[in-house]
């Protein structure tokens, strides 16, 4: 029956009762045959029929108060209305949260069995709310141990990415407290207002396994070194004229033995910058360091190429001088390399909106398809390997500015056009202007 019609129903059952109280007193009033006998049974029906309505109300609220669920209410009228109302509100309340804490208790034993470590970590304070078994682990926290804060197991830079804007940007390689040599990667993910969920992720075999393999690329590099230093060394002492029969073959030997030459020192250079070995640190005067560009640039074009400077800022860049030079000198290469004749190069500095610094190297080259900027940092990459083994380049030169720029807390950015040319940027964060 709709609800109307029932709470209808039990106002008229209720309104009957009364209305059949007060008959029975008037017919009781009139068989006593005078008025007082009227009044007394008119307050005698009106007094049960009140004691009547607080017993009820005393069982609702008895209901109310009660954990157990009573038995289902019979009978008429608003108050066993009322009462079956509650009784069903509350059986629906009980399965409703049944069903909840069967729920709760699955996600916990679903994020308990997880592989890798997920802790409930509150963001105002880093008091570790909840953490499953594997997180215990990692971070050596014991059963039962109370008030375990992330903040004070972890030096500040946890806590300084834990509380930062961009820390979706997952913290990599955080030594653990809980395991020897062992390293941990940090992701966060805010999922209420006051409470983030932190997972843990194992990263100490890859860490290993990157490891032996810059270790590998650096002993080999540096193995080939010296058998590399004396082929080149002996072929220089051969006087091509003394040899005109040989001389095709004595040039091209010595330009590969060239090639070979720059890409063991490049990976050298990129094993040293991957293990976040910087060389030290100085003020470098950019416009001195813009000359130099200036003066390899056009060395290198040989006057094939328009090349103009755009010094808008005359100051200090903090940094590795060393490493500074070859990541720009890496990017001014590339300009003149993969422009044609006839093509225009401006390089420049400038400061930029957030109080930094900007290096850009523009050209009006060969420039490269949108989809293959975003992987031309990645090691041996090249978008003509053909046009870039002609040019004697090793495919390394924008990784080892990648790393540079990292290790100085600084980016690339790239635009380009095909046909029409393109736009290196290196963007230093204010800390680095002097
Ligand atoms: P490489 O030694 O081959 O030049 P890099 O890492 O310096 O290696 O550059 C990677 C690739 O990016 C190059 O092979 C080339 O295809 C492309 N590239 C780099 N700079 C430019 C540029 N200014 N214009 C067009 N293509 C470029």
């Amino acid at each position: 029956m709709p609800k109307a019609t029932l709470t209808a129903l039990a106002w008229r059952q209720s309104l009957i009762l009364w209305g059949f109280t007060y008959v029975l007193g008037l017919g009781i009033g009139y068989a006593t045959g005078n008025l007082t006998g009227l009044l007394i049974a008119f307050i005698l029906l009106a007094s049960f029929q009140i004691i009547r309505s607080y017993h009820k109300l005393g069982r609702i609220l008895d209901q109310l108060e009660s954990r157990a669920l009573n038995p289902q209410p019979e009978g008429q009228g608003v108050w066993a209305a009322l009462e079956s109302l509650i009784y069903k509100k509350n059986r629906e309340h009980r399965i409703r949260i049944g069903r909840l804490v069967q729920m709760l208790r699955g996600y916990r034993l679903a994020a308990g069995a997880m592989p890798e470590g997920a802790l409930v970590v509150s963001r105002e304070t880093g008091y570790i709310v909840w953490s499953n078994k594997t997180a215990k682990r990692m971070l050596g926290l014991h059963p039962g141990e109370e008030d375990a804060n992330l903040f004070r197991l972890f030096d500040a830079d946890v806590k300084n990415w834990f509380i930062s804007s961009d820390s979706e940007k997952p913290l990599l390689n955080v030594l653990s407290p809980g395991e020897h040599d062992a390293y941990l990667d940090f992701f966060q993910l805010p999922y209420t207002l006051v409470n983030s969920l932190v997972v843990l992720r194992d990263s100490t075999k890859m860490r290993r396994l990157e490891k032996m393999r810059s270790d590998f690329v650096a002993n080999v590099s540096h193995e080939l070194r010296t058998p590399l230093t004396v082929i080149h060394g002996y072929l220089e002492l051969i006087e091509q004229q003394e040899n005109p029969e040989l001389q095709t073959i004595i040039g091209e030997m010595q330009k590969q033995s060239n090639r070979m030459n720059h890409l063991v020192e490049d990976l050298l250079n990129l094993s040293r910058l991957e293990s976040g070995n910087m060389l030290p640190e100085e003020a470098i005067s950019t416009g001195a360091l813009l000359h130099t560009l200036q003066q390899e640039a056009v060395a290198l074009s040989q006057g094939r190429h328009q090349i103009s400077l755009v010094p808008d800022f005359n100051g200090l860049l903090i940094g590795s001088p060393k490493d500074i030079h070859s990541a720009f000198s890496n990017l001014v290469s590339n300009a003149v390399r993969y422009t044609p004749t006839d093509g225009s190069i401006a390089i420049g500095f400038r400061r930029n909106d957030i109080n930094g610094l900007d290096f850009w190297v523009q050209d009006t080259g060969f420039g490269i398809p949108a989809d293959q900027i975003s992987r031309l940092t990645e090691r041996f990459y090249r978008v003509s390997t053909s046009r870039s083994r002609e040019l004697g380049g090793t495919g390394l030169g924008l990784s080892i500015c990648k790393h540079v720029l990292n290790l100085h807390q600084a980016e690339l950015r790239i635009e380009s056009t095909p046909g029409k040319g393109s736009r290196f940027m290196c963007r230093f964060p204010r800390e680095r202007v002097a």
